[in-house]
């Protein structure tokens, strides 16, 4: 693969790429349950138009582009009043759920660096349904992440066993509001008191819900309170490019003061170049995103969001109806959003899906974690409200098509097989000989992906992360010519 010596006709080149697209998920179909949270065609032009006309500047400087410095601060703004949030909450526009989740978990250790030299060895509280991206945070950072169980009926944090797991050295609990995984909202106002009782920080992870849930709670759901009107919440992240409709790359972390969020930022003058003072993870960065989010936000409006919510609202009790009416199927927990998950005991998840999308649906395996089954996720998006029906039909005709599968003895083999196994001995050999029992012959996916859920489902977690981990890193290889 070269650069090609002559410079292309960009119409051969978008058609080429608008080609490259065919199997792409088609989200605009209303049958993918994730990924992509679109409001419809109108916002979508305006986020593009947005997002282009700021490509180009970049808010390495808010100085130099005094344009997108009031685009993110408007945007916090917006964000703030639509959370009633205290006059003292500050903010920052980030690429995503994940930046925001790293930046509170780095604002949280180096506070605590600050006022706590002598704890040497930081840790966070997290409830098993807390994003992986907290992991990811606490990888990154050195921070220890601590993992509690959740109720296995209600899949909310156990507040109990989370004060349990206090020691010296912790630093920070976390929150959802509501959980991706079950939709679920944490008792936060219990996760606040405990906080202030052991003088912790408390991040709210609200990525999902917190744009959302204000808007359930005007339709009259009972949504309790998660943000920074509860005492001993410290900060929190909302993601834009979900429930907001934002182009991606769109999220914001807030604070509730200032002297918190001063530990987010860095700062270097000890270089030759120009000073360094980064707000976020990142240095350069198009103004696109956070002038998409603006033209976004006043372009759909309050009443536009809300009438969105009201049709997310009444899908989601359409699914859950329909899954509660069906023999073979059980919601895990009481969704209070618009995200559900629902397991089996008289049929394998992972072969509905393949049957789902075998009917031309994406809905998302999850596997079994920490009291959590094996199910199916949907996360309910506007452009899926008109289909919920056709769903749930083709539910009930994939259930019956998969329970007609032969039995296979996949998981346990597996399980058997590699139980022991150190996750730093995985050869290539014993990659290849894994891919071979969830009948892959190369990296390539094959049509039906339960076997190979079915696999990573019975592996040992660390086993696991080690397959993906190779599986990925097998996969981004450049083509040779
Ligand atoms: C999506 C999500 C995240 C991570 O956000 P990204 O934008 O994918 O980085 C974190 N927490 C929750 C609850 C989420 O739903």
């Amino acid at each position: 693969m070269k650069i090609p010596k002559n410079g292309q006709d960009k119409e051969q080149l978008f058609k080429a790429m608008e080609g490259f697209r065919a199997d792409d998920a088609d989200w605009r179909s209303g049958r993918t349950w994730g990924y992509v949270y679109n409001a419809g065609r109108e916002a979508e032009e305006v986020a593009k138009q947005a997002y282009t006309m700021f490509l180009s500047e970049n808010a390495l400087d808010p100085t130099v582009y005094p344009s997108l410095l009031r685009f993110e601060n408007e945007v916090v703004g917006m964000v703030k009043a639509h959370l009633e949030a205290d006059e003292g909450v500050v903010g920052n526009f980030t690429s995503g759920g994940t930046e925001s989740i790293m930046l509170a978990v780095k604002a949280a250790r180096d506070s605590f660096r600050a006022r706590r030299p002598e704890i040497k060895e930081p840790e966070m509280i997290l409830p098993v349904t807390a994003h992986a991206a907290f992991q990811k945070a606490a990888h990154y950072l050195d921070v220890k992440p601590v993992l509690v169980p959740v109720s296995d009926q209600t899949f909310k944090a156990d507040v109990g066993a989370m004060e349990q797991a206090i020691t010296a050295n912790t630093i920070l609990l976390v929150g959802s509001a509501p959980s991706y995984a079950h939709g679920v909202v944490d008792p936060i106002e219990q996760l606040g008191q405990l906080a202030l009782g052991h003088d912790l920080l408390l991040h709210v992870d609200a990525c999902i819900g917190g744009f959302l849930l204000p808007y359930f709670r005007r339709l009259g759901a009972p949504v309790p309170d998660f943000d920074f009107r509860v005492p001993g919440v410290t900060s929190l992240s909302l993601d834009l490019h979900k429930y907001a409709y934002c182009a991606k790359g769109a999220s914001l972390v807030l604070y509730r003061d200032r002297e918190l969020r001063k530990h987010q930022v860095f700062s270097c003058a000890r270089w030759t170049g120009y000073s360094v003072v980064n707000s976020t993870v990142q240095s350069s960065k198009s103004g696109g995103p956070m002038a998409a989010a603006w033209a976004v936000l006043n372009f759909i409006g309050d009443d536009g969001y809300l009438e969105h919510a009201r049709g997310l609202y009444e899908a989601t009790q359409k699914l859950v109806a329909g899954i509660d009416a069906s023999e073979d199927l059980q919601m895990l927990g009481h969704p209070e959003m618009s995200l559900i998950a629902f397991a089996s005991d008289t049929v394998n998840v992972f072969h509905v899906a393949d049957e789902m999308a075998q009917r031309g649906w994406y809905v998302q395996p999850q596997l079994g974690f920490g009291g959590s089954k094996p199910n199916i996720h949907l996360s309910v998006a506007p452009s899926n409200v008109p289909w919920v029906e056709d769903l749930l039909a083709d539910l009930a005709k994939s259930v019956a098509a998969a329970k007609q599968l032969p039995p296979s003895d996949l998981a346990a083999t597996v399980a058997a097989t590699f139980t022991n196994l150190d996750p730093a001995a995985l050869t290539p050999e014993i990659f290849s000989q894994m891919l071979g029992m969830a009948g892959m012959t190369s990296v390539a996916l094959p049509d039906r992906m339960a076997d190979i859920n079915e696999v990573l489902d019975a592996l040992p977690a660390e086993v696991t992360e080690t397959l993906l981990s190779t599986f990925i890193n097998e996969l981004f290889v450049p083509p040779k010519d």
